[in-house]
């Protein structure tokens, strides 16, 4: 599942692919994804020429100059979307729902199996009108964590520190994955209260968001072609992540164990997490 490493990743893809082409067509599915919803949701995008690709947490908000002014496009990959580049008349990838066809004959697809990811066009390419982006923190890897900030915001929840870590207006990018290798490096037992760390675990999460988040994305750049998720039968670069009964690299004493917490699987090591 995309989280900040993986849409990192479809960031640096757009820029090196797309800035400074223009669009020559586009063509899309009817599907979910869209907004808005129907087959011409990405018309205007016509004549557009890539500017910037910007990505804060798991959102990317590219901005194109045309003729008539600005216009942006919102993307967020939900559960199993993708940007994937294709020569013209290339074989498009498995569930490609819209193309985005440059000048050069390249064609970018919107790849996206579950349709829970999300294509939006952006008046004006003004991304500040976007409710669950307005809404999100300070991206960790472009503006830093302010460990403090994070402490305060945890003291104030009775939920678990798992399930708050994953809060997007916390830190934008972290989601279910990231948050069980964040509070195993921050060696955190995630079923504790958030209102229960101390300042000085506060710290330890930070900078394993951080670490955690740079060691995936190490993972991902050194892996050649199309990403793969771990769901889909992809390599598993995490540390406790899907590695239910493996013993704990760490400690090598205990196994780790999965549980559900908020419905989502949840990984950690017994012995070395508190
Ligand atoms: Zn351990």
């Amino acid at each position: 599942m995309p989280e900040l490493p993986e849409v990192e990743l479809a960031a640096r893809l757009l820029r090196r692919e797309a800035i400074g082409h223009r669009i020559g067509s586009v063509d899309a599915d009817a599907s979910r994804v869209l907004r808005p919803a129907g087959r011409n949701a990405l018309a205007p995008l016509v004549g557009g020429r890539f500017r910037d690709v910007r990505r804060i947490g798991k959102h990317l908000l590219v901005a194109l100059d045309s003729a008539r002014g600005p216009i942006g496009l919102h993307s967020h990959l939900g559960m199993t979307g993708k940007w994937v580049v294709r020569a013209r008349g290339e074989e498009p990838p498995r569930f490609s729902r819209a193309r985005i066809a440059l000048d050069d004959g390249r064609v970018l697809h919107y790849a996206d199996q579950r349709m829970f990811g999300r294509l939006e066009v952006v008046p004006r390419a003004d991304f500040s009108k976007l409710e669950d982006v307005a809404a999100l923190g300070p991206d960790p890897i472009e503006q830093g964590i302010d460990a403090r900030t994070i402490h305060a915001r945890l003291q104030r929840t009775r939920r678990s520190v798992k399930v708050a870590l994953m809060d997007q207006s916390l830190i934008p990018g972290v989601g279910n994955i990231q948050a069980s290798e964040t509070l195993f490096r921050a060696r955190i037992d995630p079923r504790r209260p958030a209102s229960s760390i101390t300042a000085a675990e506060a710290n330890r999460i930070a900078a394993g968001v951080i670490a955690s988040v740079k060691e995936s994305l190490a993972h991902l750049e050194a892996q050649a072609g199309d990403v793969s998720y771990v769901e889909e039968g992809g390599p598993n670069p995490f540390a406790v992540y899907a590695r239910e009964g493996e013993r704990c690299p760490r400690c090598k004493r205990a196994k780790i164990e999965r549980i559900v917490i908020d419905g989502r699987s949840t990984f950690f090591c017994p012995h070395c997490q508190k």
